[in-house]
């Protein structure tokens, strides 16, 4: 069986500033260990400096398209240039206030993955999908759209987070049981197209994870470790994350 790489991203959202990379720096190059990844995803003024401080970047979002008349765009080029090596794609508040569609996802995925990005696929149901009972439907799609626009050996150099709607900022955290299967549903679905990929995928829980809840997510078979928001602007409460994150493949 493979083994998976187990990884801590930390989501800043439209927080920060260059103070907050200094602390968040020298917190995460002080737990860092081979046995993890950390990630940390500043908004993108910030890129530079995280990249200078040693720590592991990636960004919030990209443009599906290549350079041209794009107001307020970000093209993928430029930020692998910048150094980041990672890009956060279809994160739910992007899927909700900005509307981004599965297609779009799918489309800023293959621009990542074209010029050496590691893409991380956020992936989700709402509240009412998953109070309809909806939640497998819903991620299913949303893998799908990638599936089919670049086959599933795209997602070997991906990532995916699995990250509720209702759990993301709400302090409502899924059950580690909760959770597990429905990663185990991710994991079981890519493996029937692709079982060595699959077993090989690293698939992060997201929503609401904090320093006490860390440890629990984390030990289940299929959580591969976390994509943090709130708690990953905070050094001690990030730290203590990627701590209990160390041991568990
Ligand atoms: C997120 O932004 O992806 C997230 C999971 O946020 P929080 O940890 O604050 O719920």
């Amino acid at each position: 069986m493979a083994i998976r790489k187990t990884m801590v991203a930390g989501n800043w959202k439209m927080n920060g500033s260059l103070e907050l990379v200094t602390q968040l720096s020298n917190a995460v190059n002080s737990v860092k260990s081979n046995e993890i990844d950390i990630v940390l995803f500043p908004p993108f003024p910030l890129v530079p400096a995280l990249v200078d401080s040693g720590v592991t970047t990636g960004t919030q979002t990209l443009s599906e398209n290549t350079p041209g008349a794009f107001t307020g765009e970000v093209d993928a080029q430029l930020i692998k240039d910048l150094g980041a090596e990672y890009v956060l794609v279809g994160h739910s508040e992007r899927r909700s206030i900005y509307k981004e569609s599965n297609a779009t996802v799918a489309a800023k995925f293959a621009r990542a993955q074209q010029v050496g990005l590691t893409p991380i696929l956020c992936i989700g149901e709402s509240e009412s999908e998953q109070e309809n009972g909806q939640t497998e439907h819903v991620v299913a799609a949303q893998i799908d759209a990638v599936i089919e626009k670049l086959g599933v050996a795209a997602l070997k150099h991906s990532v995916i987070a699995y990250e509720p709607v209702w759990a993301i900022g709400t302090g409502k955290t899924a059950s580690p049981e909760q959770a597990q299967a429905v990663h185990k549903f991710i994991r079981d679905k890519i493996a029937s197209l692709d079982s060595d990929l699959a077993q090989g995928l690293t698939i992060l829980y997201g929503g609401s994870v904090n320093e006490k809840n860390s440890e629990l997510l984390f030990a289940q078979p299929d959580i591969d470790g976390g994509l943090i928001g709130g708690a990953s602007l905070k050094a001690d409460s990030f730290t203590a994350i990627c701590n209990s994150a160390k041991g568990t493949v």
